[in-house]
């Protein structure tokens, strides 16, 4: 079974995801569990742990059903001690966030090198941020997410997220996320079937589909392999529409959160109506 949802708005509280996911015929959703600009955050209160998973269960959405995003503050390969700090604290926080709300992911981007240290230094940095994190919290896998690559953010390849994999100690607690539009951002061509199915293998190969926990489905704004992240509606712009369909047909997709972060939400519900046409069974 496909799961498909989109990164909703949890204004008023993270309780009031559901019924945005619910109005646009979602099986699935995003949400941030604080604000993504700001390092600091009021701690969850009891009534809103309360509401939110009274609400999963009245809607029947399951942990595996939601992919929460951390703050794009947050540099787990930060050059500086201090900014690394700062990081993995506030990673450690996102991730208590999704424990109490009893859920089960926690979605993030890497980490960047800000020019300060070497690519693979920093990569070496974000494992040891996540194997510091799983150390002192339980319960959340942490779901890491393929980039555009633009400017020196890291985890923009397949060899990047297997590197960053190969240093967790805990592999039980750690899987990726494919956004569609960064693959193409960072050079996979995902415009034909063939391409598609040239491109799953790879990463089949080099990552392993043991490890994917969820997906961004996105269009692209943004050039083949132009390492820019500009995302766009699934019917417009650059990407074109097989990979969508492979998507749908391709049962390794099955079971996990496939969420819409494109450009329009007053085309959500469309889009996900669109793409559950696609499937041929
Ligand atoms: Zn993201
Ligand atoms: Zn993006």
């Amino acid at each position: 079974m496909k799961f498909i949802g989109a990164h909703v708005s949890a204004a008023g509280g993270v309780e009031q995801c559901i019924a945005r996911a619910q109005a646009i015929g979602a099986n699935a959703f995003a949400l941030f569990t604080k604000n993504q600009r700001q390092w600091q955050a009021p701690p969850l209160s009891e009534a809103t742990i309360r509401a939110f998973k009274q609400a999963c269960e009245q809607a029947g959405f399951t942990p595996q059903q939601i992919l929460p995003h951390d703050s794009y503050l947050i540099n787990l390969g930060h050059p500086d001690p201090e900014g690394l700090a700062k990081s993995r604290d506030a990673f450690l926080d996102e991730i208590r966030r999704c424990e109490q709300l009893g859920l089960c992911y926690l979605n993030f981007h890497p980490g960047s090198h800000l020019k300060q240290i070497p690519e693979a230094a920093s990569l070496a940095l974000v494992s040891e941020s996540i194997n510091w994190a799983l150390e002192r919290s339980q319960g959340v896998t942490v779901v890491i997410e393929n980039t555009a690559g633009q400017g020196t953010n890291l985890g923009w390849s397949f060899e990047h997220l297997a590197t960053l994999i190969a240093g967790v100690e805990d592999k039980s607690r750690v899987g990726v996320c494919f956004d569609t539009c960064h693959a193409f951002a960072a050079g996979y061509d995902l415009r034909t079937a063939q391409s598609c199915a040239a491109v799953f293998a790879d990463f089949e190969q080099i990552v392993g589909f043991q490890y994917l926990k969820g997906m961004h489905i996105n269009g692209a704004k943004c050039t083949f392999g132009s390492r820019v992240d500009r995302h766009h509606s699934l019917r417009e712009g650059n990407l074109g529409e097989a990979v969508f369909q492979h998507i749908m047909n391709d049962p390794r997709f099955d079971g996990i959160p496939l969420i819409l972060e494109t450009i329009d939400e007053s085309i959500w519900g469309d889009e996900i109506c669109w793409l559950r046409s696609l499937a041929s069974s």
